[in-house]
């Protein structure tokens, strides 16, 4: 191995290194914003107590809750009940109708 091959795989660690760094900022500048692009948001409605709650989840990240598909099971936020909530029609969060 050259010294020119020890160059270049040390510019493709350092690129790597500085692709990490970067995407963990990325991230964590997101995640302070309040409403990141990789969270959506679901208008759900809770079967047990009929109140509708907005749900902010990170899709495949969770762990208040259990993935079953598009539907997820977890408890209410506002009567604390376990059931199953379908995600499988997320609309766009807006301000409330009333
Ligand atoms: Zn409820």
């Amino acid at each position: 191995m050259g010294p020119i091959a020890i160059v270049s795989i040390s510019v493709a660690v350092l690129l790597i290194v500085l692709l990490v760094v970067f995407y963990t900022w990325v991230l964590r500048r997101n995640r302070s914003r309040g409403r990141p692009g990789v969270i959506s948001g679901s208008r759900l409605t809770c079967p047990k107590c009929g109140q509708s709650f907005d749900y902010d989840y990170i899709p495949g990240a969770s762990l208040t809750s259990v993935r079953l598909g598009t539907s997820r099971y977890m408890s209410c936020p506002l009567c604390h009940k376990w059931s199953v909530f379908d995600l499988g029609t997320p609309s766009p969060v807006g301000p409330p109708p009333h």
